[in-house]
């Protein structure tokens, strides 16, 4: 099941025009776009490319969450719009970052593989373009990472069942996932329970199987939501403490709407607000260490995800359809500890920090809308990521970019296309 593909990443580049669309350099943090030379190149190429004369005197982002902000960074230090202004009221977390946002709630994962289902085909291949982009998006914003934890918690996946139905779910999942085109970088493998007790020898000998997928894992959703804000503050990018009300209302040439749940209100997008409930929980000395990397399970059929952090781990996460609620159950805190204890006894002896609940913007068949508005051109799409708005940012930054250039995006963007529905 393992393969290895070539190290360079030029699939991720625009190919070859056939649609009207001039090919270009994208923003998708690809080698050589890293960090502040990579911005100055990014910059350059796109004077060159006569790209910087059709930019936009004032580009609007609304939405400050990490859409926004990455969007935002991308056409700042690109040089695209002569002003950035992002549209945010809430700045209730540290620094100013929006803690009410999904991306403050999330448990960071980078997951197209764990997450990969049977017939989400167009989801799966706009993941794994994503997860290629990500080491490129981590080296850009290096400068930016506040003193601390870095962005980067989790290096590697490994996936489990506990009962025989969910291991036959799992085995087909992963079965299905390294079938797929995209999958032939990845190091997917089926493991033992020896292997995974050797990986991890914390967690309670329980699985009937083991996947380890070694180019997943997981950022803190905190760390890169603190660092976005500071490569925005650093590239000139301006905030506006309102919520729009209209997009007709708002002062720009070209909008990014990056509003999450928020956006359906804006656009008429089919995008749902899903409750999830995550915990957080903090080591105490003495007590049990955490797994090593991200864990995801399904127990007694409901899936469940351990995500290293700093100083602890992540547990989460619920999810039901009850509209704009973002209270903590009983039923969903007792039904996260029962599952995660299943999996890692250790578990009694941390503290339990916070127990928080976030809306992901579902969309109806799980992708997001990335692209141009089909009736109003001064305004393009990036929202709708669902259970996968962390994983999908690099993908996002870069389709959003070429939108605003009018050059072809990435190839895998092209089934999240916004007026997808309309066309039935
Ligand atoms: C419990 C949970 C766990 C998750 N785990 C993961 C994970 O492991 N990996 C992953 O990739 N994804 C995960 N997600 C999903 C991820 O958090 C979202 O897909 C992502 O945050 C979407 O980003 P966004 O910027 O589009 O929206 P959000 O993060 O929801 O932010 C939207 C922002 O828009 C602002 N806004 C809304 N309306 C307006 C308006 N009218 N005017 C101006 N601003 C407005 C809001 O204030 C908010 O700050 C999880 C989500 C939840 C809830």
């Amino acid at each position: 099941m393992t393969s290895r593909a070539a190290a360079d990443d030029d699939g991720h580049r625009p190919a070859a025009d056939d649609d009207g669309h001039r090919p270009a350099a994208d923003d998708g943090f690809r080698p050589g776009a890293g960090a502040g030379a990579g911005a100055a190149a990014v910059a350059r190429e796109a004077a060159d490319n006569g790209i910087a004369r059709i930019g936009a005197r004032r580009l609007a982002v609304i939405g400050g969450s990490v859409i926004g902000l990455a969007c935002a960074w991308s056409a700042a230090r690109t040089k695209l719009a002569t002003e950035v202004v992002i549209y945010e009221p809430d700045e209730s977390g540290p620094d100013g970052v929006p803690a009410a946002a999904a991306a403050w709630v999330a448990g960071g994962m980078l997951a197209p593989f764990s997450e990969a289902w049977p017939g989400e085909e167009a989801v799966f291949a706009l993941g794994v373009d994503s997860l290629r982009r990500w080491p490129d998006m981590l080296d850009a914003l290096e400068p930016y990472v506040p003193p601390g934890p870095p962005v980067r918690t989790g290096t590697h996946t490994h996936m489990l069942a506990v009962d025989e139905a969910d291991a036959r779910d799992l085995d087909m999942a992963m079965e299905w996932a390294a079938r797929q085109p995209d999958s032939t970088d990845a190091d997917l493998r089926r493991i033992t329970r020896r292997e995974l007790r050797e990986a991890e020898p914390s967690l309670a000998r329980v699985a009937r199987a083991a996947y380890r997928m070694d180019s997943e894992g997981a950022v803190d959703n905190r760390v890169l939501l603190a660092a976005l804000t500071r490569a925005c503050r650093a590239e000139g990018v301006r905030w506006v403490r309102s919520a729009v009300t209209s997009l007709d209302d708002v002062d720009a040439d070209r909008i990014v709407l990056a509003a999450g749940s928020g956006s359906a209100e804006l656009a008429g997008l089919p995008v749902r607000p899903v409750k999830g409930e995550v915990l957080r929980l903090r080591a105490r000395p003495g007590c049990e260490d955490p797994p090593r990397g991200v864990v995801r399970a399904f127990v007694r059929g409901r899936p469940l995800y351990l995500v290293p952090r700093d100083g602890g781990l992540v547990v989460g996460a619920t999810q039901y359809e009850h509209g704009d609620d973002r209270q903590v159950t009983v039923a969903g805190v007792r039904d996260l500890l029962a599952d995660a204890e299943t999996i890692f006894p250790g578990i009694g002896e941390y503290e339990l920090a916070e127990a928080i609940a976030g809306l992901r913007p579902m969309s109806p068949d799980n992708l997001p809308f990335l692209g141009a508005d089909p009736t109003d051109p001064r305004v393009i799409h990036a929202t709708g990521h669902g259970r996968n708005g962390i994983a999908l940012t690099p993908v996002t930054v870069a389709a959003v970019w070429a939108a605003l250039h009018a050059v072809r995006g990435p190839a895998a963007a092209r089934a999240a296309a916004p007026d997808r529905f309309a066309r039935g």
